[in-house]
């Protein structure tokens, strides 16, 4: 494993270098260690990250425990390199629990506390987790597969091909114009309701009451409603 000073000079370079390596945060040189640990590849999968950007884009930094173990979470044992499928594939699993309670932890016995894991425990741990993920790719690879050929069995595609040119794409019909007065008339029935109900209770009370927009109560003429939303 490199030294502090060494990670941070590569990841010095690194920024210097390239954008996309101007990471930033408490984990920035565990991950970078977690990266450099294990060669260019996905510790679960073996893709490698090197093969073009795409590869390289899909590089993500696991946490070997999930993030529920605190203590660790930028521990630089506790990180490795992983693709997205696997990442996702393992989520929070946790390994730690495969391990053997009754070893003491630097032969590779379960994590109990601190914020460090030892060297046999990360090993341990990540052949743990190796195993789980390639569980997870066989039984994702399934549904996966089975997806595909539903989705193969479709009819062909009546969209447009993605090349046809933008003149060529005719802009949808526009929706047919209501005339005004119908737009407004379930507001002008909702106010003679609200207004009519409003004297009604008021002459139950022995109110004398009128309404400035309706005149004397319950009297609303047709089109009051429409007068107050259309000036
Ligand atoms: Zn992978």
């Amino acid at each position: 494993m490199k030294t502090e000073e060494q990670l941070i000079a590569e990841a010095k370079h690194l920024a210097r270098a390239a954008k996309y390596f101007k990471w930033t945060g408490p984990g920035r040189i565990s991950a970078l260690a977690g990266w450099r640990r294990h060669g260019n590849c996905c510790v679960y999968c073996d893709k490698d990250f090197t093969k073009d950007w795409e590869a390289m884009f899909d590089s993500h930094t696991d946490h070997l425990l999930p993030r529920s173990y605190n203590e660790i979470l930028w521990d630089p044992r506790n990180l490795v390199r992983g693709c997205w499928p696997c990442n996702t594939l393992k989520n929070d699993y946790d390994a730690n629990r495969e391990l053997p309670e009754d070893k003491l932890p630097e032969d590779g016995g379960r994590y109990t506390s601190g914020p460090h894991l030892t060297r046999r425990q990360h090993e341990e741990l990540l052949s743990v987790c190796r195993i789980e993920v390639a569980k997870r790719r066989e039984r994702q690879r399934a549904i996966m597969e089975e997806a595909l050929s539903a989705w193969n069995s479709l009819p062909p595609s009546v969209s447009p091909p993605p090349s046809m040119a933008l003149d060529e794409v005719q802009p949808p019909a526009p929706l047919p114009m209501l005339p005004i007065a119908d737009l407004l008339a379930p507001i002008s029935e909702l106010q003679e309701v609200t207004l009519a109900d409003t004297a009604k209770g008021a002459d139950e009370n022995g109110l004398d009451v009128e309404s400035p927009e309706t005149g004397p109560r319950g009297a609303a003429p047709p089109g009051a409603g429409t007068a107050a939303v259309t000036p």
